[in-house]
């Protein structure tokens, strides 16, 4: 199939080693349960994580997707309810900060930040070498897009299916498998597997301005998305050759690893 055979070659050009315990990034969704699927049955050591949000009905129905997928494929998996952690669901702890520091920040931007902070340090904690996360060719091309409409591409710069110019002890290297595979391919392959996933949207998706970006690229074929791709690949080398490895800080406050002194989840979160 074609779709498993992308797969293959963008694992191969990470040179993702079997060896290394992988942890995937599980939102109950179509892309990172399809992520998960394809690593096991390329023989991939996967464990699969889950972040709880506590967002009512649509976190119910992702939660139970979850726990389903992982029965299926025989896999062990981890869940982090954010209500019992972190003190309030998602909406909660968001809603606080943008009445306090984080002013003007969309939900997905501070959600993103949150679920980054806490994966990377339970990832590490767990001893995994890798996170793999469901980011698909559509969402890539987007970022991409909305960066350079920005004024910002060189913000694209350690992206790539896998993360590149930064490496430290306490920082897990995160992967996208799914990173030249087109969105609807995506659906159609998961339900052609039968695969139990919630096609929902999440209800606090509001990024007005990816949505304005996700009408243009859904006007584009896959082959015209690769080929943005192909261009960020080049651009990406170009740039890559040009910088040096990314040092990282330890942050002040809660010593995760940052580049500046105090990493964006404790700016956000700080009274
Ligand atoms: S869509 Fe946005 S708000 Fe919803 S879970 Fe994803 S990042 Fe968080
Ligand atoms: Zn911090």
């Amino acid at each position: 199939m074609e779709i498993e055979q992308k797969v293959r070659q963008t694992l191969k050009k990470i040179n993702l080693d079997k060896r290394q315990k992988i942890l995937v990034a599980l939102s109950g969704g179509k892309d990172s349960a399809l992520t998960a699927y394809l690593l096991k049955k390329f023989g991939y050591r996967v464990e699969g994580f889950h972040i709880d949000l506590g967002m009512g009905d649509y976190s119910k129905k992702c939660l139970s997707a979850v726990k389903k997928l992982c029965e299926e494929l025989g896999t062990k998996f981890y869940i982090y309810d954010i209500k019992k952690e972190m003190g309030n669901s998602m909406c909660y702890i968001r809603n606080d900060i943008q009445t306090g520091h984080g002013k003007g920040l969309k939900n997905c931007a501070i959600c993103g930040v949150i679920k980054k902070w806490i994966m990377n340090r339970e990832a590490r904690k767990l001893k995994f070498g890798k996170i793999a996360t469901g980011h698909n060719l559509d969402d890539e091309v987007q970022t991409f897009l909305m960066n350079i409409l920005k004024g910002s591409p060189q913000l694209s710069a350690n992206s790539g299916a896998i993360i590149k110019n930064v490496s430290d002890k306490k920082f897990i290297a995160r992967i996208k498998p799914l990173f030249y595979i087109a969105e609807d391919d995506i659906r159609k392959y998961v339900k052609l597997k039968k695969l139990p996933v919630v096609f929902e949207k999440c209800p606090c998706l509001l990024d007005s301005y990816r949505k304005e970006v996700r009408k243009f690229t859904n006007f584009l074929t896959t082959k015209e998305k690769e080929n943005i791709m192909k261009n960020f690949d080049s651009l990406s080398e170009k740039i890559q050759k040009l910088k040096t490895e990314d040092k990282l800080n330890y942050c002040e406050i809660c010593g995760e690893p940052s580049r500046n002194k105090v990493c964006k989840m404790c700016q956000m979160i700080k009274q």
